[in-house]
């Protein structure tokens, strides 16, 4: 990378949206720059959220399955093969006020941006809030997930816990009664957050139970997860309880803090996009979960990649018009 050049494009976010449109505008000889984050910071995930599942089954193109981190470094290679250039750093501040627009790299206190670029298509993701349990860390992909229509397949028969009180956590557990034997809604208080709707769907539902005033302390298993131990928040008292698969449901956060105050976002601080993945900013794109709380899929993420670079692309042949 090349300090203080100007890039035609360049894009934050190294999972299958990022990586995407790197393939895309790579073919289109753009010589994309994908700065794609720290794998030591809390909060980036070079490679996006498949680096943190095992096996993934609803992929086009592989019938038997692949794993997730080898499909990211398969999609990493492929943009690589056409030319995309890949940095694992931080991208630490954007000036998007400015034309072309500025990234800093590293110090954000810089005067002037690291890189400049004429189209900057955002694709930082989204990551699940996770309870912050050690061994629910050591057990994702081997019993604890964070999306059912992802792995809810894997669990036929089995006994499931779902962690959450929200529309995301009863969607989950309406989603898990066509696998699981059972499904347990585990909440940390009498009442849903979720929507009347979803509330009389999943109280409809013979197989989904409810455990209130509960807390999961502990998830348990060596190579894969046992079960649950779980505290009365009422009584303190604590207990265990047997399952095969948890999924934790408690939310998202979307990656867009270094866009505060300069783009656009919902009310959960997701990006606005219009007419495909334009921002409020000209030249200035978004694919993938940091824009979508909806789909949340590998596939659409890749799909909505594919739209910003075609979107770039128009943008830099309208420059070039001017
Ligand atoms: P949410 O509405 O923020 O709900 C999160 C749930 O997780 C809450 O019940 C919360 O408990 C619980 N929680 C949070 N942190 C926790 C922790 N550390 N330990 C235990 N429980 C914890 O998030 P969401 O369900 O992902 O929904 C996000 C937005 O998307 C909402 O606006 C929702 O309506 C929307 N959405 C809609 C649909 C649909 O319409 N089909 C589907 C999914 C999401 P408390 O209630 O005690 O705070």
């Amino acid at each position: 990378m090349e300090s203080g050049a100007i890039r035609d494009v360049v894009i934050l976010g190294s999972g299958p949206a990022g990586l995407t449109a790197a393939i895309y505008t790579a073919r289109a000889d753009l010589r994309p720059l994908v700065v794609e984050g720290e794998p030591s910071s809390s909060s980036d995930q070079p490679g996006g959220q498949l680096m943190l599942t095992t096996e993934v089954e609803n992929f086009p193109g592989f019938a038997h399955g692949v794993l997730g981190p080898e499909l990211m470094v398969s999609m990493r290679a492929q943009s690589e093969r056409f030319g995309a250039e890949i940095v694992t750093e931080k991208a630490s501040k954007v000036d998007l006020t400015s034309t072309p627009v500025g990234i800093w790299i590293g110090d954000p206190d810089a005067a002037e941006p690291t890189i400049r670029a004429r189209t900057l298509i955002i694709a930082t993701g989204a990551r699940s809030l996770m309870l912050g349990l050690e061994n629910e860390t050591r057990l994702v992909g081997y019993g604890v997930s964070t999306c059912a229509t992802c792995d809810g397949f894997f669990f036929r028969d089995k006994r499931i816990i779902v962690i959450g009180g929200g529309d995301s956590a009863l969607e989950e557990a309406l989603f898990l009664t066509k696998f699981g034997d059972s499904v347990t809604v585990v909440h940390r208080r009498k009442e849903l957050r979720a929507s009347k709707i979803m509330q009389d769907r999943a109280f409809r539902n013979e197989k989904i139970k409810f455990l209130w005033d509960s807390v999961v302390v502990d998830v348990l298993g060596k190579e894969r997860v046992t079960g649950v131990r779980v505290r009365d928040v009422n009584t303190n008292d604590e207990f265990d309880i047997e399952a095969d698969g948890v999924f934790v449901a408690i939310g998202h956060a979307p990656s867009t803090q270094l866009f505060v105050g300069q783009l656009e976002m919902d009310e959960a601080g997701y990006l606005v996009t219009r007419e495909g993945t334009k921002t409020g900013v000209p030249g200035v794109f978004a694919c993938g979960d940091v824009q979508d709380h909806v789909y949340r899929q590998a596939v659409t993420a890749a799909g909505s990649g594919c739209m910003a670079a075609i979107d770039a692309e128009r943008y830099l042949s309208s420059l070039a018009r001017t």
